[in-house]
């Protein structure tokens, strides 16, 4: 089963003394976001995290340790990785989402959809061909919410991977936004990859991937039980 912890900003208090159980890394990264509402979010999905993982293992939040390091560059802003632990970290628009399972690697993503997004742009640089050709083909008061839909499983996809802003995203090829999710095409990614819609919250769109096998289910909580 792999969990998904959504906090919503619009109705969840965030607490400045959860910095306590932050490490130096964490404190860096906070001060450095000038918007509240991006501290928020960051606040949110490190409390989250580490509550998760203290609440499994029985040991305080302030003790978790947490590998951010980039696989590009050693900077603290790499996907989490904990001892015991494959997280997925996501937020967007009112939603701050936390993937958790035990062992097998995940890749969460959640978008706000823009309706003045200019999704044929967009799609020219994220998206494979036939997915484009889909895009144009629907009525323009339905692109951004198509492309959104696209977006997040594409992310979905590449953040279960790690390779993040790495990958080619018009390589990647996901079924259409009406069809069960699904990566239907991806030269040299012979693994097998699950592929799912998860619900969010309204004019929110959100994926999870998993590398694995065997279908996976997915528990939906909500966060406040943690904070
Ligand atoms: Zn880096």
């Amino acid at each position: 089963m792999i969990e998904i912890w959504w906090a919503r900003l619009s109705t969840q208090r965030v607490a400045p003394d959860w910095i306590a159980d932050f490490d130096a890394a964490e404190r860096e990264r906070l001060a450095a976001y000038k918007r509240q509402e991006d501290q928020d979010r960051f606040l949110l999905g490190c409390t989250i995290v580490r509550r998760l993982l203290a609440s499994r293992s029985q040991l305080p939040a302030a003790s978790i340790r947490l590998d951010r390091r980039c696989d590009d560059c050693g900077r603290p802003h790499g996907k989490v990785r904990a001892e015991g632990a494959e997280l997925s970290i996501t937020h967007s628009g009112d939603l701050v989402g936390v993937a958790f399972h035990p062992s097998i690697p995940i890749g969460l993503d959640v978008e706000l959809v823009n309706p003045a997004v200019d999704a044929l742009a967009l799609a020219r640089v994220s998206l494979a061909p036939a997915e484009t050709d889909d895009l144009v083909r629907r009525p323009p008061a339905d692109r951004a919410a198509a492309f959104t839909t696209y977006w997040t499983r594409k992310e979905a996809v590449v953040k279960a991977t790690a390779e993040g802003i790495r990958a080619d995203l018009t390589k990647l090829v996901v079924t259409p936004p009406d069809q069960p999710a699904a990566v239907a095409v991806w030269p040299d990614h012979p693994d097998p990859i699950q592929l799912v819609d998860v619900d969010s919250a309204p004019n929110h769109k959100a994926a999870l991937a998993a590398l694995t096998a065997a279908p996976i289910e997915v528990s939906l909580r909500d966060a406040a039980e943690l904070l």
